[in-house]
């Protein structure tokens, strides 16, 4: 570890308001960094890229945990949440199914285990694989701070790239997904260099529904890792939502979609193939979405 484990302070409150108010007080000198899983924030200690030396746990709270559809069938998922406990859970695979694959392939299962929903959004990363989830299925963000709660609509939530709409005495309490419309397909699919323990290259989530009218009455088409932020494909989904399913309609989608993102060149993949690999999953996605889409 190159952070020094003697230099490092740890406060583990048992109530939300207890941490709420721990978190305004050290905003006056050294704020206090929140851990939830750890996954992340243990691979910063260790690379010695983070400063911070006072944190507090979030894993005693029991008001940040619980996974539940309420009676008017909206998913309700603390922050605490873990990758394993979305997996596994029958009524997200039924009701929310690309959050439940996007779970099962996030790390492996010791990764699963701790890493959660909150730490993956406030992490902030564009390569975040729930992320793309949440904003195709237009997730409501509950946070809190002394000063009372508040709702942020998810795509306003990343401002910048690793930069969050939250003022530092805000913690992620919970996040809310409404029901997804009924037979509306959704899809997810994550590019990387292989199945488990990779960082996304691409990673897309997607939602449709083509409902009585000819033309589709819902779009949404969420991407991460081609963008500081996640992104939804306005232009794409604008020519989705203006004709029947067909394969020129796919074809005008696919072009606009290149107007949509801006992939970056980094390490894992330049932005030619990142380019590539957002058409071909936005291809495979309209031809599962509806057969009309494959039909001239
Ligand atoms: C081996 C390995 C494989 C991984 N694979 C993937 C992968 O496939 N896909 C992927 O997306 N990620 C992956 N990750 C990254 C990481 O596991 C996830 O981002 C995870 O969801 C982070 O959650 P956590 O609870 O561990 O967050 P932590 O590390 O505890 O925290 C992350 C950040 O969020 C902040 N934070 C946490 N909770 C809150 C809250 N409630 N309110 C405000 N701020 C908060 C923390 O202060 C910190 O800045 C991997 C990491 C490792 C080490």
């Amino acid at each position: 570890m190159k952070a020094a484990l003697s230099r490092l302070s740890l406060e583990r409150p048992a109530t939300l308001a207890h941490a709420l108010r721990l978190l305004a007080d050290s905003c006056r000198s050294e704020r206090l960094t929140p851990i939830a899983g750890g996954t992340d924030l243990y691979v910063y200690l260790n690379a010695g890229s983070l400063t911070a030396t006072r944190f507090f746990d979030l894993s005693g709270i029991p008001a940040l945990r619980g996974l539940r559809v309420t009676p008017g069938g909206v998913l309700r998922m603390g922050a605490l949440t873990t990758f394993r406990e979305l997996g596994a859970h029958a009524k997200v695979a039924a009701g929310w199914p690309s959050l439940a694959a996007a779970a099962r392939v996030i790390g492996a299962a010791q990764i699963q285990n701790r890493a959660t929903v909150g730490g993956n959004v406030a992490n902030a990363s564009p390569a975040g694989d729930s992320l793309p989830v949440l904003l195709a299925h237009d997730a409501l963000v509950r946070v809190a701070s002394v000063r009372g709660e508040r709702e942020i609509a998810f795509a306003s939530l990343h401002t910048g790239y690793r930069r969050l709409a939250l003022e530092p005495d805000e913690l992620i309490v919970s996040f809310e997904l409404p029901p997804a419309p009924r037979g509306a397909p959704a899809f997810f699919r994550k590019v990387g260099t292989r199945a488990a323990q990779s960082i996304s290259k691409v990673v897309f989530a997607g939602l449709l529904h083509a409902g009585r009218a000819s033309a589709p009455d819902l779009v949404r088409l969420a991407w991460g890792s081609v963008a500081p932020v996640p992104v939804r494909a306005a232009g794409a989904e604008a020519a989705l939502l203006a004709s029947p399913p067909s394969r020129a309609a796919a074809a005008a989608a696919l072009a606009a979609l290149d107007r949509d993102i801006a992939p970056i060149d980094d390490i894992r993949s330049d932005r030619e193939y990142r380019s590539a690999v957002a058409r071909n999953l936005l291809a495979q996605f309209l031809r599962t979405a509806h057969p009309g889409y494959s039909r001239g």
